[in-house]
């Protein structure tokens, strides 16, 4: 009998807990697009997944403000991709005085492919199907590593979220191995890594970042290739002006398509229903045109 009183009592300040924890639900912030569903389709309802970077905004180009780092700092998890796309963590990571907040480098356990200019490394892993799951793998493991009460959780979601980004790895597969061509001429580097991963050859306008202007002799280069190569399509980005590549495209007697980099994907098209598999779909249909006509 006592020991129903106090199981009783018990239960009260546990519906107390329980209603504070709602409220106090794990606080993680993520970068940009890709590392906010990565983390979201782990995580589902247990945490909060904020995404920081506006969705608007060129994350290459993007710096905190006091209030972003006070955000993070508030944080129990922070998911970015690499020190080499959001170069501004390092110093964050000194500043903070949040001895309990987790830094996430979802890159970490990826060997990256040497950069050019401003960038020492290509950080643009998440457009790579295979790498996009081990980004997955990594922000799952440094997850339970934080909240290791909800590891099965965590395993179920990811194990089924992963299984979708290997179907879409096999679409890419069987879509680009009977290609008679190989080039795709992209605004930036953005597509390395899905290049290298499926026997194409990425020919950029710019460089490793889309706001990087390209000179007119490097114009003059791409001009010659696209009329040399015959190229059909000339891609350009959802975040960047599609300006070059139209002229480049008008020059040549080609047409523009997006290739979208999952730089940011705004609220009106997540509305819509789109996310990272349903984008990357969509940019296996674009590159399609260039390689089968
Ligand atoms: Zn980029």
């Amino acid at each position: 009998m006592t020991f129903l009183i106090i199981s009783g009592c018990g239960t009260n300040n546990q519906a107390n807990q329980k209603n504070t924890s709602s409220n106090n639900k794990l606080q993680i912030v993520t970068t940009f697009y890709p590392m906010y569903e990565f983390t979201k389709n782990v995580v589902k309802d247990k945490a909060d997944v904020k995404l920081l970077i506006p969705s608007n905004v060129e994350p290459h180009d993007w710096e905190p403000t006091p209030k972003d780092v006070g955000r993070i700092q508030k944080a129990n998890i922070f998911v970015y991709n690499s020190k080499y796309f959001e170069t501004w963590v390092p110093s964050i990571k000194n500043s903070v005085s949040n001895g309990n907040l987790s830094f996430v480098e979802a890159s970490n356990d990826i060997q990256l492919m040497s950069g050019n200019g401003h960038h020492q490394f290509d950080p643009h892993v998440w457009l790579n199907p295979v790498l996009a799951q081990q980004e997955v793998k990594t922000i799952t493991k440094a997850l339970i590593k934080v909240d290791p009460k909800n590891k099965g959780f965590y395993q179920k979601n990811s194990a089924e979220y992963i299984a979708k980004l290997a179907k879409l790895d096999d679409e890419y597969r069987n879509a680009l191995k009977g290609a008679k061509k190989k080039e795709i001429i992209t605004q930036h580097t953005a597509f390395g890594y899905l290049a290298k991963e499926y026997g194409l050859k990425q020919i950029p306008i710019a460089g490793l970042s889309p706001s990087q202007e390209p000179s007119p002799a490097r114009l003059g280069e791409l001009k010659e290739f696209a009329v040399k190569h015959h190229v059909k399509v000339i891609y350009f980005e959802e975040l960047a002006s599609p300006k070059v590549a139209e002229t480049l495209a008008n020059e040549v007697g080609a047409k523009t398509e997006v290739l979208h980099t999952l730089e940011g994907l705004s609220k009106e098209e997540q509305d819509k229903g789109m996310n990272y598999i349903s984008v990357m779909q969509k940019n296996l249909e674009a590159i399609k045109k260039s390689l089968f006509d």
